[in-house]
């Protein structure tokens, strides 16, 4: 695969939450970055402490998003080496995800398009979801429409499968979205319901919603291989390598418990073969209509 060098990317649904600066360090509020000066220190670290003692849900989606200039220049068409990190590669894919998705999900989903937010962290945020560290993994959060990415995620991808691992890391972001898709359209509230009213669906449930999402990420890769799309051709091997190193290295579902704390323990996950085979659906349809897992 190759990306388009050519592509102009928008940055501006994407928070670069890894800066130094503001109020980020240490599992702070990172979302919530003003102006400087003292005043706005003092803003910060009083929503600092409001966002350690209650959970904020939506506060970090709101108006104030963090500064990303510095990830808007480095990943501008001037900088002929933007793709040679991950992190360029990852907002060259989200914004394919969105443009796709912006006429997809109404075209043939009938859901009406909400833009999602990608936020970028290192080690821990706090999210509409509850308190995360990197361990869970890359997840989407409903309440708050944000893909959470810690980058190292893909060293860890690497290192364990010995992959190259681009398209890898393109499939993540794509299923991510995928959820996001499942927001849009309803599905994902609907499976929650089910859950409650059926605990003994619930893992079952969890499992269709998953490979509805590996689905939707076949949907968009469709049109991402085609000529003229984002990344060029994927070979089968890529597509192999990728869908065998996310099945392996876990699922990324994330659960609101209680205290707003993440449980890496619930996730619940198809096999290997059942992301294959779900992926495969959605790319040789092009169809989200394609990934009905509920179906029998
Ligand atoms: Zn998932």
């Amino acid at each position: 695969m190759d990306f388009d060098e050519n592509a102009d990317l928008d940055t501006s649904s994407v928070d670069d939450l890894r800066g130094s600066g503001g109020g980020g360090g240490g599992g702070g509020f990172p979302g919530i970055r003003v102006g400087g000066g003292i005043a706005g220190l003092i803003l910060t670290i009083v929503i600092g402490l409001l966002a350690g003692t209650h959970n904020l849900p939506g506060i970090s989606g709101g108006s104030s998003t963090p500064d990303n200039t510095a990830i808007a220049q480095k990943c501008a068409k001037t900088n002929k080496d933007r793709f040679h990190d991950a992190d360029c590669r990852q907002v060259a894919t989200f914004d394919d995800l969105s443009g796709f998705w912006r006429t997809t999900a109404p075209e043939r989903l009938h859901a009406q398009y909400a833009q999602p937010r990608f936020a970028i962290f290192t080690q821990s945020v706090n999210t509409g979801c509850g308190a995360a560290t990197s361990d869970v993994g890359p997840f989407y959060c409903p309440p708050d429409q944000r893909i959470y990415i810690d980058l190292a995620f893909y060293d860890e991808l690497a290192s364990r499968f010995g992959a190259p691992g681009e398209f890898a890391q393109a499939y993540v972001i794509a299923h991510e979205f995928g959820h996001h898709i499942q927001t849009l359209t309803g599905t994902e509230p609907q499976v929650r319901r089910l859950q409650e009213r059926n605990p003994s669906q619930r893992n079952a449930l969890s499992v269709k919603l998953e490979l509805q999402a590996d689905c939707y990420a076949g949907v968009w890769a469709k049109g991402a291989a085609a000529p003229g799309g984002l990344v060029g051709t994927i070979s089968q091997k890529e597509i192999d390598e990728a869908l065998t190193a996310a099945a392996a290295v876990g699922d990324d579902r994330i659960q609101q418990q209680s205290g707003g704390q993440v449980n890496p323990e619930t996730w619940t996950h198809g096999s290997a073969a059942q992301r294959k085979q779900w992926f495969s659906t959605g790319f040789s349809s092009g169809d989200p209509n394609s990934c009905n897992t509920f179906g029998s």
